[in-house]
């Protein structure tokens, strides 16, 4: 032990006396350095070790002879010093020396220290198992690559038969799933630096030798892989916690490139758990699926590991890409000079050389998958428009004119023009299939009563279908004061309008009614005698038949599924179709949820509507609030209070609704009477506090969300939003229409605890539009289509690229499929029958197109 050292001691002595030359070993003093290090006879940890581990990255022979004379003086007493552990700590043990004493020379790359490894002690982790086993590159070559297609279940790639159950959850189950799997967003790790450069809190790639890599426990039994890297221009420690196994897989000697954000371990630079990867040798970092490179970050699942994705995903690419045929057609292609082909995008789009690369990628598959999605949206309009056979119903001028001067207003002129256009669709056999928007309060219902007239006139049945009780009622008193009628038992009722010879029988079918009065209204609409049949979904019951209907009228559309529109069309055999909404839907999402109606919109309010006013409530001025709430009702108005929502849990909502409630009754409205709505009510006790409310028997509604719907309640001038920041602005739209609709100046007060930028952003939005559309339009932008409609229950299909949002491309996407179901409307020539699969593909999916 001790003669290795004296060696040493007299070597160094010799080559002070020949003033450094380095003259004093053959082949020069680092060979016997790296002797002694690697015999492993001087203890790790111990003055003399780190004067070794130092000469490893900064050699003696590029040292300046004063920088010699100083490691020789410092070796030298090091030698003199009894054997003893320098440090008390051995936190951080591994650093080489010459980082600690901030050595900076531009040094050459230090031999990975290959055959040493398994006798650096302090590295205990040895060479078990072959080295190859990590390298991802290494594997795959070694499986046989015959007879794997897109098709192939994705468990036939190498090593992902037992992650297959995972990607299950994620809807993955094929090579092609896979591949369609795409990041949502990138780490950009291509920024290569030396370690020499590294400064904390940046997001880097290092490109290093392991010098050592090893498990260490410290408190807590908490354990972890710690290793050191050498780039040559100085080491870097590295600690991945809790993942102790992976000193079995990065093996000292290797090269290894990593990835991630630098930080600071008593005042030194280290990386926590980077992303890593080992490089072959003489590899660079184009084979490289995370570390050093746009790393891809893809949507995952509980115990599927990023890093196991993007080997598959890598995997899949190698050995199926070239089967990925082009789906788009050349001509198109040809016009559009920087759309990547789909190969390449498919490539590119999980492993891009750069961000911009990835942009572009993303580009042509969301622009393909807008094609589709057009493409069997107007398929079907054209499918419809041939099938589409319904009654011819034209309203008669002298009726027309009746109707209208009749009401207690005149249309206003938007609701003139959508009027015409109605009728003029009813008044032809082809089957008319429209959408109606219109802002809430616009005055949709008395343009559906003058369609509704056109069916009855002309001896057939027209049907009206509102999403909740308290709607179908509120419609159905509505009709019948349009019409001139009274309901004796709240359930049928018979009008006497003075323009029309004949009576008109209406009727209301809901849930509520007792058994018998239901039966007979059944009854009374499959028999034919009732010509206006108004309900909720109770309208779709099996059985229940409308023989003679003519036109359906669907109100509230959003609320409904896709299944239910066209079952109640279904009702009549053909009729046509009249769908209404208050969520004002972009004219992007209009396009494709509603891709196969006509669209009319009543952009205009009825006159002499004071716009709501809108006020953003700070928290401190909630009581101010309630004072002004409080004065404002003892002017004979009525409140409504909209309680926060809460993510994911309705009972948890309304249990936070119900103690608000309390409170305000309690505390802070003693006087007043309050009433609570929330989705947790039957049906029935829903009603019946929306119609108390709506017969003024309470002063304040406070209700969670459910009250969104069109009800109508003039006297109610006040809303007040609690936690406004968690809802939607064209939900914020919703709730603000509930008010504004009688003479007087209403008010919304949004209350917002959050101080997000974000968060004041949307409520700013609020106070400076009063615009339906406009506000849906912001919305999707700032939360896209998932968040603002719930796709799935909108019968959307679910989009994997494309964003809603994106108007340009998807009005490019639907002018394209347009002029391409013009040349081939089959999609069968050999140009578009790519596309016709996917297309097929996609209507037979689980998002179908409706
Ligand atoms: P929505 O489009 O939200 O369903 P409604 O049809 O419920 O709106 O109408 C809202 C209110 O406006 C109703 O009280 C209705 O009588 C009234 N209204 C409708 N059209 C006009 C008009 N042209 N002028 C004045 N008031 C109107
Ligand atoms: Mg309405």
């Amino acid at each position: 032990m001790d003669d290795p050292k004296r060696a040493l001691r007299m070597v160094l002595e010799q080559e002070q006396r020949r003033g450094f030359q380095d003259s004093t070993v053959r082949g020069g003093l680092d060979v016997l350095l790296r002797g002694l290090y690697d015999d492993g006879t001087v203890k790790p940890g111990t003055p003399v070790h780190e004067a070794l581990v130092e000469s490893l990255a900064a050699p003696y022979k590029h040292l300046t002879a004063e920088m010699r004379e100083r490691w020789v003086e410092r070796t030298l007493v090091a030698l003199q010093q009894p054997e003893r552990r320098a440090r008390a700590h051995t936190e951080p043990p591994l650093l080489p020396a010459s980082v600690r004493l901030g050595v900076t020379e531009p040094l050459p790359r230090v031999r990975p220290l290959k055959k040493a490894a398994a006798k650096v002690p302090t590295s205990v982790t040895s060479a078990k198992g072959a080295p190859d086993a990590a390298k991802p590159g290494a594997k795959a070559k070694r499986t046989p690559s015959g007879s794997l297609t897109l098709d192939s279940p994705l468990a036939d790639l190498p090593n992902a038969a037992r992650w297959a159950a995972r990607f299950a959850t994620l809807g993955i189950s094929t090579v092609r799933d896979l591949l369609w799997h795409l990041p949502h967003r990138y780490d950009d790790f291509s920024q290569v630096k030396k370690i020499r450069e590294l400064r904390p809190g940046e997001e880097v790639t290092v490109i290093a030798d392991v010098w050592a890599c090893k498990e260490i426990t410290f408190s807590h039994m908490r354990k972890a892989t710690e290793a050191i890297v050498n780039d040559g221009s100085g080491a870097l420690r590295v600690v991945w916690f809790n993942q102790p196994y992976l000193a079995r897989q990065i093996h000292t000697g290797g090269r290894i490139v990593l990835s991630g954000k630098v930080g600071v371990f008593r005042g030194l630079i280290q990386m926590d758990a980077p992303e890593w990867e080992l490089l072959e040798p003489g590899s660079d970092l184009t084979a490289s699926v995370q570390a050093g490179r746009v790393a891809p970050v893809y949507p995952l699942t509980q115990g599927l590991p990023l890093r196991t994705v993007r080997r598959l995903v890598r995997v899949a690419l190698d050995r199926c890409l070239e089967q990925i045929q082009e789906t788009l057609p050349e001509a198109l292609l040809a016009q559009r000079a920087t759309m990547p082909g789909l190969r390449e995008a498919i490539g590119q789009v999980h492993f891009p050389e750069t961000l911009v690369q990835a942009a572009a990628a993303r580009a042509r598959l969301a622009y393909e998958e807008l094609l589709t999605l057009q493409l069997a949206v107007l398929r079907r309009r054209e499918a419809r428009r041939a099938g589409a056979v319904a009654p011819e119903l034209v309203l008669p001028e002298h009726v027309r004119t009746g109707f209208l001067a009749a009401l207690p207003f005149a249309l206003t002129g938007a609701q003139e023009r959508v009027t015409a256009d109605l009728l003029a669709d009813l008044a032809q056999p082809l089957g008319m299939a429209r959408l109606l928007q219109g802002d809430v309060g616009s005055g949709k219902t008395v343009v559906a009563t003058a369609a509704l007239l056109a069916a009855v006139v002309n001896g057939y049945q027209g049907s009206l279908m509102a999403p909740t009780e308290i709607l179908a009622e509120q419609h159905f008193r509505t009709i019948c004061r349009l019409l001139n009628g009274e309901s004796l038992d709240g359930a049928t009722a018979l009008c006497n309008p003075p323009f029309l010879d004949r009576p008109v029988h209406v009727a209301l079918l809901r849930g509520g009614l007792g058994a018998k009065a239901k039966a007979r209204a059944q009854a009374a609409i499959s028999t034919g005698a009732i010509d206006i049949a108004i309900g909720t979904h109770a309208l779709l019951v099996d059985g229940l038949e409308i023989p003679r209907l003519a036109l359906a009228v669907v109100d509230e559309q959003h609320r409904f599924g896709v299944m239910q529109r066209s079952a109640l069309r279904g009702k009549g055999g053909a009729a046509h179709l009249l769908v209404m909404t208050a969520t004002p839907i972009p004219r992007t999402l209009a396009l494709t949820l509603y891709g196969d109606l006509d669209v009319s919109v009543i952009d205009e309010l009825p006159p002499g509507r004071k716009p709501v006013k809108t006020v953003v409530i700070e928290s401190g001025e909630r009581n101010q609030a309630y004072t002004f709430v409080y004065e404002q009702i003892r002017q004979n108005r009525q409140a409504f209070i909209i309680c926060p929502l809460v993510e994911e849990s309705e009972t948890l909502e309304v249990r936070a609704a119900t103690v608000e409630f309390e409170r305000l009754r309690g505390e802070v409205f003693p006087q007043l009477s309050l009433a609570l709505l929330h989705g947790r009510m039957s049906a029935r006790a829903k009603d019946a506090a929306m119609a108390a409310f709506r017969d003024r028997l309470t002063d304040i509604l406070v209700s969670t969300a459910v009250v969104e719907v069109g009800i109508d309640i003039p006297n109610a001038n006040i809303i007040m939003i609690e936690g406004a920041e968690r809802f939607g602005l064209a939900q914020l739209h919703q709730f603000r229409g509930r008010v504004g609709r009688g003479d007087a100046q209403s008010y919304c007060l949004l209350l917002s605890d959050s101080a997000s930028v974000e968060a004041r952003e949307r409520m700013q939005l609020m106070v400076d539009h009063s615009d339906g559309f406009k506000l849906a339009e912001e919305d999707l932008r700032l939360r896209g289509e998932g968040d603002v409609f719930g796709t799935r229950q909108s019968g959307l299909p679910a989009l994997k690229v494309a964003s809603l949002a994106d108007l340009e491309l998807l009005e490019t996407a639907r002018a394209d499929a347009a002029a391409i179901l013009a040349t081939d409307p089959a999609l069968t020539t050999s140009a578009y029958a790519a596309l016709g699969e996917a297309v097929t593909r996609l209507v037979s999916g689980p998002g179908e197109v409706n």
